[in-house]
């Protein structure tokens, strides 16, 4: 209700969104949500029914306890909604072994003792015959990792949420959030509500907020917020033997293939193989993103299955634009803003941060409700960008 005053105001509620709110509300916090469409949707980062779910994290060793605690709290998530939100398929990051990112996950498998082994490139393919990688490659798979619907976990917490008493407000565009010291207020084309804390998960829309132009919700005078908002498209081909890209007989895959990376996730229903590149999208913006997807667009991921994954290399059956929001260090933004203690942003997650929404969930709740928490958030904070 306009008006009313709340513990905490959650703007944004897709993936990052959700999980705050079911945190907070589990923690009896007086929790309401607003997003801008109804959720979940297909305009943001967080649609296209499968997210990598892996600890042996080549991005940097620090993020396997989070992990650790992600696996956890799905499982919990999972067992509480009765869907199934995670599915274990293994994955397997393959490259040459002096890649950077081939090391990095070497380095977090060591670093925390992960359960993985190492194969060469003619062993990938005795075990699983769609993946051809190239003869110098190595293959460091993890079995106990996998995928997660991101539509269904989204859905699952905001009904946790719902059931801890948080009131959902969609659709409904947040249009300004000040903060006075005395809390926080937040404005919507229907009216002003109030707060202890705002927390802004709103995604690719964040920049935009976060600018002095037109969609700017949230003054942070002086400061020049270094985000870029990334296109991507996501693509799912019809196999041309089934039986191959089926779970066990393929796992997810993460190639490296010198500047570029490529991922693939196992046929899991009818959706046939979804192959995607990482990175390598134009800078854009959420407003005039380009969301038809172009011949250029196919050829640039199919010239790659064609030579590694030939068993996928079947009809388009669909493909999706979707976005990543960057930051230059791609670790994601959570935390207060600077000089606004009230308002803190959960966003900003580089194209990996679906896995971490749940402990991201609670990792917030913690913040909010204690001004600490026992996870690594230092490497997160806004104020590392001055
Ligand atoms: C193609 C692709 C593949 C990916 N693969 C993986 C993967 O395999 N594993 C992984 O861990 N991560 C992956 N990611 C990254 C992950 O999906 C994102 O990091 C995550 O979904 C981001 O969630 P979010 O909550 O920040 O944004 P979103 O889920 O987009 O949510 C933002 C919400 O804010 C709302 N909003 C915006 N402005 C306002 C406003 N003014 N008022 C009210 N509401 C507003 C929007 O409507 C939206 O619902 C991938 C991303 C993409 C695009």
């Amino acid at each position: 209700m306009a008006g009313s005053t709340y513990d905490a105001i959650v703007v944004g509620l897709g993936a990052m969104g959700s999980a705050v709110a079911a945190h907070l509300a589990r923690r009896r916090q007086r929790v309401l949500g607003l997003d801008r469409y109804v959720v979940p949707h297909e305009l943001g980062s967080s649609h296209g029914r499968s997210r990598v779910i892996r600890k042996a994290y080549f991005e940097d060793p620090r993020y396997v306890p989070l992990l650790h605690r992600a696996f956890d709290l799905w499982r919990d998530l999972q067992a509480e909604s009765g869907e199934s939100l995670l599915t274990i398929t293994g994955v397997v990051n393959i490259g040459p072994p002096d890649h950077a990112c081939i090391r990095g996950v070497l380095d977090s498998v060591t670093e925390h003792g992960l359960v993985h082994d190492v194969r060469a490139a003619d062993e990938i393919t005795a075990r699983f015959p769609a993946l051809r990688p190239e003869p110098g490659d190595v293959g460091v798979f993890e079995a106990e990792a996998g995928v997660l619907c991101p539509e269904r976990c989204i859905a699952a917490h905001l009904r946790t949420a719902r059931r801890f008493g948080a009131e959902i407000l969609m659709p409904q565009r947040v249009t300004s959030i000040r903060s006075d010291g005395a809390g926080v207020h937040v404005a919507t084309e229907c009216g002003t509500y109030s707060a202890g804390h705002a927390i802004v998960a709103a995604g690719p829309w964040l920049p935009a907020m976060l600018s002095e132009g037109e969609a700017a919700a949230i003054r942070t005078p002086g400061r020049a917020w270094p985000l870029l908002v990334e296109r991507q498209v996501q693509f799912w081909f019809e196999p041309q033997n089934a039986l191959l890209v089926q779970p066990p007989g393929m796992p997810v895959f993460i190639h490296f293939v010198e500047e570029r990376a490529y991922y693939g996730v196992p046929m899991l229903n009818s959706d046939g193989v979804k192959i995607c590149r990482h990175h390598g999208g134009a800078t854009t913006d959420v407003e005039s993103v380009d969301r038809a997807v172009s011949t250029a667009d196919e050829e640039d991921v199919r010239s790659y299955v064609r030579r590694y994954v030939p068993v996928a290399d079947g009809r388009l059956l669909e493909a999706k634009v979707c976005l990543y929001t960057n930051t230059p260090d791609a670790h994601f933004v959570i935390g207060s803003l600077p000089g606004q203690e009230q308002v803190l942003v959960v966003s900003a997650c580089s194209g990996h941060g679906f896995k971490f929404s749940a402990v991201v969930g609670e990792m917030v709740a913690d913040l909010v409700m204690d001004g600490r928490t026992r996870f690594e958030v230092g490497m997160f904070s806004p104020g590392r960008f001055d």
